[in-house]
């Protein structure tokens, strides 16, 4: 599982345990939904 750090401009950092691959998406599709957020790296 992949760890999501939402920041304060909607941004969302996620880093992949795997490979370290750092991601920065938007946050805002997060906050809207209550279901978990799934990432798929690239090295999966
Ligand atoms: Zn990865």
């Amino acid at each position: 599982m992949e760890k999501v750090y939402v920041g304060k401009n909607n941004e969302a950092f996620v880093i992949c345990p795997k490979c370290g691959f750092e991601r920065n998406m938007d946050a805002t599709r997060f906050r809207n939904t209550k279901t978990n957020v799934t990432v798929k790296c690239k090295c999966i």
